[in-house]
């Protein structure tokens, strides 16, 4: 089974992701921020990070510069999640490492289509 880490501050947010991507047979784990999205990918890398980008304590970006130093035993693909207003975010994130980038809010559709462009569905 696939795995996904979903990071977002936001517990809905969350609950919704997580529901659209056990639709689409990932095993789904969740981290409010990116600090410990961090700790969990050191621990357990999985296939794939869902990342916001707004978080207290550890922002996306942040997240992103962090795992780019940290030695894991394989790297998780990276889809991070902006807004409309956000959107001048993403070359920022692509650059840090980031393989995609999905708007909110999002669909199974376009989540699934992201997760194709990746590798990963
Ligand atoms: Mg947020």
């Amino acid at each position: 089974m696939k795995t996904c880490l979903v990071v977002d501050d936001s517990k809905v947010i969350r609950k919704v992701a997580r529901h659209i991507l056990e639709t689409l047979d990932f095993s789904v784990a969740e981290a409010g921020d990116g600090k410990e999205a961090l700790v969990y990918c050191e621990a357990t890398p999985p296939d794939v990070v869902l990342l916001d980008w707004n978080m207290p304590v550890m922002s996306g970006m942040e997240f992103l510069r962090a795992l780019g130093e940290a030695e894991l035993s394989r790297r998780p693909k990276v889809v991070f999640c902006t807004t409309e207003n956000g959107i001048g975010h993403i070359r920022a994130a692509i650059e840090a490492g980031a393989d995609e980038y999905v708007m909110k809010p999002f669909d199974r559709e376009t989540l699934y289509s992201k997760l194709q462009i990746v590798g990963l569905a």
